[in-house]
C-alpha cells in the first residue's frame, strides 16, 4: 500500500502559513492530497515518502525533455553565476528572440514575460490598441490564465446549464471576480463555425480579438473541426480582428513551431509558455511585424522587472538547442499514441467507456458513453468520479496523471514507460469493471 504519510504531515504544517497549503490552487488536487516532492529526474518524480512515480503530468506540460534535463541545469547554473537581471540588455535575450523568429511562422516581433497569463492580456491590450475595439471573442473550456476577464466562464455545473449556445451562461471560477470584465468579452462554444461567422457579424464593430487554444487542450484535448481554425482566420482577415492562438501548450510540443505549424494557420499574436524553457518562469507573446509594432513604438505598455533574466533564458535557449538537435517529435507522437491506443484497448476489452482523444503529444483520457466529445458542453459529460477514481488507482501504483485526465508525453519517456502504464491501467480497468 503506497503511504502518504509524510506528505500528510508536511501538509498540516503547511496549511498555517500557505494558504491551503499550497502555491497553485490546481496543486491541491493530487491523489489523496496535496504530495510533497523531492527531485524529479527524466520520466520520473520523487516524493518525500519515498514513492517514485512514472510521471505523466509533467509538471502540467513545461517539462517537454523531462526533469532535470542536464543541459538546462548547465545553463542555468553557468548564466546563475554571470548574474540575474540586469534592469538592461543582454545578448542571449536576443539569440533567443532571433531563434523564436526562424521557428515560429507568426513570431516577427516579440516579447518575453514570466507566464502565459500575463502574456494573453498583452495580447488583448496590442489588440484593442490597434483595432480601436474593446472586446475579444473566447470560447468555453479554454483557460487563458487565471485573471478575471478569462476566468468567467471556466466552470459549469452541467451541459444544459449552459444554456443557449449563441448566448451562454457565463459562471465565475471564482469568488472577487469584478463583474464590469463580463463586458470584455463574448464567449461561444468551440469548434462551430457557423455560430462564430454568425456571432462575428453581428459584433465585429466591438471585436478586438478572436482567442483561441489551437487545439483544446485543457478539457479533452480536443482537435479542431477540420476547416475551424482556417475559418477564423477567415474571418479576422475580412473584419480586422486579431486572431490569437495561446500556444501556452501546444507551443513547442506538438511541433517545434507550435500548433500554427502543425496546422499551418498563421494567427496575427500567439502566446507560447510552458515549455518555453523547461520548467524556468519564462514567456513570451510572438506576433506580426504589424501588431506587435505598437508595443515597439511604445504606444502599448509592456513591462516586468523580472522579464527575460540571464538564466531563464539561457535555459530557453538550451531547451530549444536540444529540440533542435534531436527533435524528440517522431517519439511524442510514437510513444503517445502508442499509449491512447494501448489505454483504449484496455478500456474496450475491459468494457469500460474510457474515451482517449488527443495528438499524442498529449491526450486526454476520461469515462463517457458520447460517441463525440468536440466542445466543453461535451466534455461536462465526462464521469469525474470514475476518472478520480483511475488517477488515484494510478498514482497508487506509481504512476502519475493530471486529475482531469490530461497526459503528457516527454523526450525522456521510452518504449518501456510506456508499456508500464499501459499495463497498470489495464489492470485498474479490469478491477473497476
Ligand atoms: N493558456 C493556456 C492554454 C494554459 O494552459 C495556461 C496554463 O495552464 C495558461 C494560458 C496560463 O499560463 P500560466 O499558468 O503560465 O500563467
Amino acid at each position: 500500500m503506497t503511504q502518504y504519510t509524510e506528505s500528510a504531515a508536511l501538509l498540516q504544517r503547511a496549511q498555517k502559513v500557505l494558504a491551503g497549503g499550497v502555491s497553485s490552487e490546481f496543486r491541491k488536487y493530487n491523489h489523496p492530497h496535496a504530495i510533497f516532492y523531492t527531485h524529479g529526474k527524466g520520466s520520473r518524480i520523487y516524493d518525500v515518502d519515498g514513492n517514485e512515480y512514472l510521471d505523466f503530468t509533467l509538471s502540467q506540460g513545461p517539462l517537454l525533455l523531462g526533469h532535470s534535463h542536464p543541459e538546462v541545469l548547465q545553463a542555468i547554473n553557468t548564466y546563475s553565476e554571470q548574474g540575474q537581471l540586469f534592469a538592461g540588455q543582454h545578448i542571449r535575450e536576443i539569440e533567443l528572440a532571433e531563434k523564436l523568429a526562424e521557428i515560429i511562422p507568426s513570431a516577427e516581433l516579440m516579447r518575453f514575460c514570466l507566464d502565459g497569463s500575463e502574456a494573453v492580456q498583452t495580447a488583448f491590450r496590442v489588440a484593442r490598441a490597434k483595432t480601436g475595439k474593446t472586446k475579444f471573442l473566447r470560447f468555453e473550456g479554454h483557460y487563458h490564465g487565471w485573471l478575471d476577464n478569462v476566468a468567467w466562464g471556466l466552470s459549469a455545473p452541467s451541459a444544459d446549464a449552459l444554456g443557449d449556445r449563441a448566448d451562454p451562461e457565463v459562471y465565475p471560477w471564482s469568488a472577487g471576480l469584478a463583474e464590469h470584465v463580463r463586458d470584455e468579452f463574448i464567449i461561444l462554444p468551440w469548434n462551430d463555425l457557423d455560430l462564430v461567422r454568425k456571432t462575428v457579424a453581428e459584433h465585429h464593430h466591438e471585436l478586438a480579438a478572436i482567442i483561441t487554444e489551437p487545439i483544446m487542450c485543457n478539457n479533452g484535448c480536443i482537435l479542431p473541426k477540420d476547416g475551424f481554425l482556417p475559418g477564423l482566420r477567415a474571418l479576422c482577415d475580412e473584419y480586422g480582428i486579431a486572431l490569437i492562438f495561446d500556444e501556452v501548450i501546444t507551443g513547442f510540443r506538438v511541433a517545434l513551431g507550435g500548433a500554427q505549424q502543425h496546422f499551418g494557420i498563421t494567427p496575427d499574436l500567439s502566446i507560447f509558455a510552458k515549455a518555453i524553457a523547461s520548467g524556468y518562469p519564462i514567456s513570451a507573446i510572438v506576433g506580426k511585424r504589424e501588431w506587435m509594432h505598437l508595443i515597439e513604438d511604445a504606444k502599448v505598455i509592456h513591462a516586468g522587472t523580472m522579464n527575460a533574466s540571464n538564466p531563464t533564458v539561457a535555459a530557453a535557449l538550451a531547451t530549444i538547442q536540444v529540440l533542435e538537435r534531436d527533435p524528440p517529435y517522431e517519439r511524442l507522437y510514437h510513444y503517445g499514441q502508442k499509449l491512447m491506443a494501448g489505454l483504449q484497448r484496455a478500456a474496450t476489452e475491459t468494457g469500460q467507456n474510457l474515451r482517449v482523444q488527443g495528438l499524442g503529444p498529449m491526450f486526454h483520457a476520461g469515462f463517457t458513453d458520447l460517441e463525440t466529445i468536440s466542445d466543453y458542453r461535451d466534455t461536462l459529460s465526462y464521469d469525474k468520479a470514475k476518472l478520480g477514481k483511475l488517477i488515484a488507482g494510478l498514482h497508487d501504483n506509481g504512476v502519475r496523471v493530471i486529475g482531469r485526465g490530461l497526459w503528457y508525453i516527454s523526450a525522456a519517456h521510452t518504449e518501456a514507460d510506456i508499456d508500464h502504464a499501459i499495463a497498470t491501467a489495464r489492470h485498474l480497468l479490469e478491477s473497476m469493471a
